[in-house]
């Protein structure tokens, strides 16, 4: 292997596949040691979080930044001018394999881009999957990215091999796709997501007849979508996910703020960057959706279709909503509990356990650990009454006085989160 060559083609294929969150990234840097393949630096080595919590890192790259497309927001583009490589099936295998050995990453998240068609590239991909399931009995996580418009058949090995596929929707809308990535079509990325549902039920309901049944992706698929590189609204966003995660039971949804790095008029100014705030209420927002029971049109309405910035989503719904507030903290449903801003999920858990041995007041709220100072005003226990003279607008003022000052005093760069 000349390393020199590989760590030039690490270099341009893992910077090119930073572009993609689907995989939770953040960047490593790990020194070379004992002279061995090259160093991380930071190249390629991305974290991302399984099931049960563990934080795992990935050697994400491209297996090629050639494609024949010119989807308007990709660095990878065929009509940007830039530096061009491609890993054989061989190289990101052994890479992998050697990462792995060093300790390095723990898996492996392969995109890329398009060269000569769908089946074309996408056979390589699960060539890779293949080699390192069977011939390197690699038994680390690999997520593979998958290309839109393949076989059901490639489809159908890709998914025995990984444990993750997902195939990236790119844009909330059919209009906006069609507008910055010609050459996709909608159906392209439906049919393998439609494939994979379809077979995943299969797979279970023959599993339980016969154990040995192969499994199939059994970390589920997920998709992609980019924000804010056409005019959507979160609505229309938060939608759309939904629709998504009905349809095609996906695991999760990610929302990638669009990165301006090439001038096109189609595209928003390249000073325009997409405020990390905004992904952030995109996030908080799809929480509520899949642990909180909220439903995507109860979080943004027809008359409220953007995210508040100021405020999260749930604390947003509850000042909407005061009518339904304050629960009785001893007799509401969880369901109820859980819509209380400032107590998640955990929390409401807690105290319909606790509940059941002793009435809750404000001490025993304490105890079980729940911060009151946002529950308090939507929350009913004995001995509180709630101030008649509270509305939406003055409970919004004093909980943005309340978090502002406390962000001053604890210098806390981090979002709160419900
Ligand atoms: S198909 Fe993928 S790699 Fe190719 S230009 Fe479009 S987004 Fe980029």
């Amino acid at each position: 292997m000349n390393f020199d060559r590989i760590k030039q083609k690490l270099s341009v294929l893992s910077d090119a596949a930073k572009y993609d969150v689907s995989c939770s990234s953040s960047g490593s840097k790990r020194a070379n040691k004992n002279k061995g393949l090259g160093d991380t630096n930071g190249m390629g080595i991305c974290h991302t979080y399984t099931e049960d919590g563990r934080c795992v890192s990935l050697l994400k790259i491209l297996l090629t930044n050639v494609c024949i497309y010119d989807c308007a927001y990709c660095v990878s583009r065929k009509s940007n001018d830039v530096k061009r490589e491609a890993f054989t099936v061989k190289e990101v295998v052994d890479l992998t394999i050697n990462f792995y050995r060093r300790n390095y990453i723990e898996g492996l998240f392969l995109s890329s881009g398009i060269f000569k068609n769908a089946d074309y590239t996408m056979e390589r991909l699960v060539r890779i999957a293949k080699k390192l399931r069977t011939e390197e009995k690699f038994n680390g996580y690999i997520h593979l990215k998958t290309i839109p418009g393949c076989s059901n058949e490639l489809m159908h090995e890709a998914g025995l091999y990984a444990d993750r596929v997902s195939v990236n929707i790119e844009l909330p809308t059919e209009s906006g796709l069609k507008l910055l990535a010609p050459d996709k079509k909608r159906e392209d990325m439906i049919k393998p997501m439609q494939y994979v549902k379809n077979t995943l039920l299969q797979v279970k309901d023959e599993r339980k007849v016969i154990k040995s049944t192969p499994k199939f992706v059994p970390a589920g698929q997920s998709t992609q979508m980019i924000i804010g590189a056409t005019p959507e609204t979160d609505r229309q966003i938060i939608l759309t996910a939904n629709h998504f995660y009905t349809n095609m039971n996906l695991k999760r949804v990610y929302y990638s703020g669009y990165v301006p790095v090439l001038a096109d008029s189609r595209l928003p100014a390249t000073t325009m960057q997409v405020p990390m705030l905004r992904e952030n209420r995109l996030y908080q927002a799809d929480w509520l959706m899949r642990f909180y029971g909220f439903k995507a049109d109860e979080i943004l309405e027809a008359e409220h279709p953007d995210l508040d910035t100021e405020i999260d989503p749930k604390l947003a719904w509850a000042l909407r909503n005061m009518d339904q507030f304050p629960v009785d903290v001893n007799k509401a449903d969880l369901h109820m509990i859980l819509r209380v801003p400032g107590i998640g999920l955990h929390s409401a858990r807690k105290i319909v356990a606790a509940r059941k041995f002793n009435k809750l007041n404000a001490e025993q709220l304490k105890k079980l650990g729940i911060a009151l100072n946002r529950a308090k005003y939507f929350l009913h226990w004995p001995g509180i009454y709630q101030s008649k003279d509270y509305t939406s607008n003055s409970i919004r003022a004093m909980i943005l006085q309340d978090s502002h000052s406390k962000y001053h005093r604890m210098n806390n760069p981090q979002l709160q989160l419900f």
